[in-house]
């Protein structure tokens, strides 16, 4: 068990001037870490796998928010639709059309991200700008789905600078759809980005949602 208390308040302390929230990403970690930290005071846990998520939300105070980030299949939505709070990685209409259908079977409104694609490795998922509009032109009819912000992961790299562009690209979409599609509303206000290894300079770069592993579980040790 390795939670770390000294990162968290540190991270919780660099977020506060932003008014930026805490996804603390739980994903291969023990529900005995993610109890540790919620007895700390956290609330927010992102996951990644479906089959996990699950598992850990049954046996995890009822309380907690759930935020999916990984990539999603749509056949396995439903598994997650009866609880999940918002879902970062929506990357079609079609998904998008199955988290409507399920949270519809619960008489739920999930929130959805946008995930849009800004690194410039092949290897992360996520829209085009094009593929963006595209589907927030049928999202209007999908009752139960809430289009809250966008989603992205900015490249695996050192080059400070190259990640900042890459976020403020991301920023500049963001107020661009939402003075297009939302009128300037307050329900699209969410742009998540920065992990570990970035967030500072995604708060620098109008981040409203950090998603954070590494500094606070340790590192993750897939076997
Ligand atoms: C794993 C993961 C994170 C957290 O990464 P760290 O570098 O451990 O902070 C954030 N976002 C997504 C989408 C992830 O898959």
């Amino acid at each position: 068990m390795a939670v770390n208390l000294t990162n968290y308040r540190q991270v919780l302390a660099n977020i506060t001037p932003y008014h930026a929230r805490l996804v603390a990403v739980s994903k291969i970690k023990p529900v005995e870490d993610i109890q540790a930290l919620y007895d700390a005071g956290q609330r927010i846990f992102g996951e990644n796998y479906v089959q996990e998520l699950a598992d850990k939300a049954g046996r995890l105070p009822q309380d907690i928010e759930w935020h999916f980030i990984g990539h999603l299949q749509r056949n396995k939505v439903k598994y997650i639709a009866p609880f999940v709070s918002m879902i970062h990685s929506v990357d079609s209409v079609n998904l998008l059309q199955e988290i409507n259908k399920q949270a519809a079977r619960h008489n739920r409104v999930i929130h959805c991200l946008l995930q849009v694609f800004i690194a410039t490795e092949e290897t992360k998922f996520g829209l085009s700008e094009a593929e963006v509009y595209e589907v927030l032109e049928q999202a209007g009819a999908l009752p139960n789905v809430r289009i809250a912000g966008l989603m992205g992961m900015a490249s695996n790299t050192d080059d400070e600078e190259r990640i900042r562009k890459e976020f403020r690209g991301l920023r500049a979409l963001h107020n661009e759809v939402r003075a297009r599609y939302f009128s300037g509303a307050e329900s699209f206000r969410e742009l998540s980005t920065g992990m570990s290894g970035d967030y500072k300079i995604a708060l620098e770069e109008g981040s409203t949602l950090v998603r954070i592993g590494s500094l606070l579980f340790g590192a993750r040790n897939y076997v």
